[in-house]
């Protein structure tokens, strides 16, 4: 069964978050003021386990979903992650699983992944400075361990491999052309992301946003490049290949292009909240659901009736909004 929300939107990808813990404190994510040594993270019993995941994850196959990509906190913080992997992958109707990382533990982990039938791989990079990647994560472990994780990878057979980087003014745009070369030369495939307004801690404003055209600009003033159409699931980034044959390179304009109008995606959070938007401020609490005793049927309808009632489109909104909101930290549902 296909579930079409109220602006005939269909429910075809969710993200689920495994952790919200993370050994990053990217100041655009978890600001190291708010998230320090004694952040109250959810404890073990408060966090789905994989036999919970795997039962939501083919309910949601049930409505729709194609694609499942897990992220977080820190995904491969989650203890045995391949397992749960290997659980979803089993899935019958489920064409792909995907992982979003920062990378650090990746070394180690490509391997199982690749081999419990993980399909594609994001690293976020957003820069190649080691002095910048530093403040950039607030984090001790370095950009070294990132690039041992993407060589890793690159040998347990993803590739390509998708590397994000969010861009902040002032901040990282001398990495664009650096990224890309990097990217260029090592079979991967980089997207620029602008800086969203997600969570609460964040300083965001307009200004700190580059606009994905003038990425675009720099980018086009070094290479050629054609923008073609990629006939995928759930495609938000707008994409140019690079006319020499080396590869391509994605743009995803979140905040001065919305596309609110094609988003078929909802996320889960490490506690099993369902949320239908990133900028949501309440998620549906399914895990009570769950362990309450429902039955596959009764959880299906839950989740049915609240896509169906469906009405989010904050980006296309944003400008329009006079007064902050309140909303969901974005390592809770995990971008
Ligand atoms: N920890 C993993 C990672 O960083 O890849 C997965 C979770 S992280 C929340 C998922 C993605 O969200 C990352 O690519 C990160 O760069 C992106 N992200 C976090 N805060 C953001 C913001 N304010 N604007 C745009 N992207 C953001
Ligand atoms: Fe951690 Fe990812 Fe958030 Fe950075 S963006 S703090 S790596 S969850
Ligand atoms: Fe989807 Fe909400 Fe982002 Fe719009 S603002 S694209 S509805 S997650």
């Amino acid at each position: 069964m296909q579930v079409i929300d109220s602006m005939d939107r269909p429910l075809r990808a969710l993200r689920i978050s495994v952790t919200d813990r993370c050994n990053f404190r990217c100041p655009y994510c978890m600001p190291r003021d708010r998230f320090g040594e004694h952040h109250n993270y959810l404890d073990r019993s408060q966090i789905l386990s994989f036999e919970e995941i795997e039962r939501l994850a083919r309910i949601f196959v049930g409505l729709g979903v194609e694609k499942v990509r897990l992220t977080g906190g820190e995904p491969l913080l989650r203890h045995e992650l391949p397992v749960l992997v290997a659980r979803l992958r089993s899935i019958v109707g489920l064409k792909e699983v995907t992982l979003t990382t920062n990378g650090t533990l990746l070394e180690s982990l490509a391997q199982p992944l690749r081999d419990a039938g993980l399909d594609r791989l994001t690293v976020s990079l957003d820069s190649l400075d080691v002095d910048r990647f530093s403040a950039l994560s607030d984090a001790t472990l370095g950009l070294e361990r990132v690039l041992a994780g993407l060589d890793a990878a690159s040998k347990a057979g993803f590739g390509p491999i998708k590397l994000n980087c969010v861009l902040q003014r002032g901040v990282n745009e001398a990495d664009i052309l650096p990224l890309a070369e990097f990217a260029r030369d090592q079979g991967h495939t980089l997207r620029f992301i602008e800086f969203m307004d997600v969570g609460t801690g964040n300083d965001w404003k307009l200004e700190r946003v580059v606009p994905a055209s003038e990425v675009l600009q720099k980018l086009a003033a070094r290479w050629s490049l054609e923008s073609f159409h990629r006939d995928c699931l759930n495609c938000v980034a707008q994409h140019y290949r690079y006319l020499d044959g080396k590869g391509e390179v994605g743009l995803i304009a979140s905040v001065t292009e919305p596309f609110c109008q094609g988003c078929d995606r909802a996320r889960l959070s490490a506690e099993g909240k369902l949320y239908t938007c990133l900028f949501a401020s309440e998620g549906l609490d399914l895990r009570s659901f769950l362990r309450a005793g429902n039955s596959d049927s009764d959880l299906q309808a839950v989740v049915q009736n609240r896509w169906r009632k469906r009405e989010d489109r904050y980006s296309e909104l944003r400008t329009e909004m006079t007064a902050p909101q309140p909303r969901v930290e974005m390592f809770h549902i995990g971008g």
